[in-house]
Order: structure tokens, then sequence, then C-alpha cells
């Protein structure tokens, strides 16, 4: 089930524009959703959704659907050849 048809854009848009980080995450942790939004597709991340969140180099605090991170995923290490 898709979470967001929007995903993949807005994902691709944010690591463009810096919003969301190109390192690799040096820790990560999955858990049920809490209903905080996505930094992926900006929608809730749901109590029976997984949650895969992580702090990033520069100290922010990113949470995705496990969907959405693994979007992210493909698309940083996309970026990072470019
Ligand atoms: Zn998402």
């Amino acid at each position: 089930m898709p979470v967001s048809p929007d995903a993949p854009r807005k994902i691709r848009e944010k690591l463009a524009t810096g919003r969301l980080p190109r390192d690799a995450p040096p820790m990560t942790a999955t858990g049920p959703g809490t209903g905080n939004l996505c930094d992926g597709c900006d929608t809730p991340i749901n109590p029976d959704q997984m949650q895969y969140e992580f702090e990033s180099s520069d100290r922010r605090f990113i949470r995705f659907h496990v969907w959405c991170g693994l979007l992210w995923e493909a698309y940083r290490r996309e970026a990072n050849r470019a």
C-alpha cells in the first residue's frame, strides 16, 4: 500500500533543496508510528504503520514511514553519485 503518491517527488525535492540530509544516518530506529508527520511525504505516521527515525549529522531529528525511508535511501545515494 503506497503511503502517499506524492512521496517520491517530495523526497527528491527535499533532497535537492537540503531539507533532507544526504548523509547516511549513524544510527536508526524503527518502531510503530506515533502520529507525527513524516519528513518525507508530510502525512502522519499512524500507529498501525512502521516508523523509521534517526538524528542526522546536523542534529535534525528525522522520521519517515518505512516506505519513505527506503525511498530516501535510494534517492540520497543517487544524489551523492551525481
Ligand atoms: Zn512518509
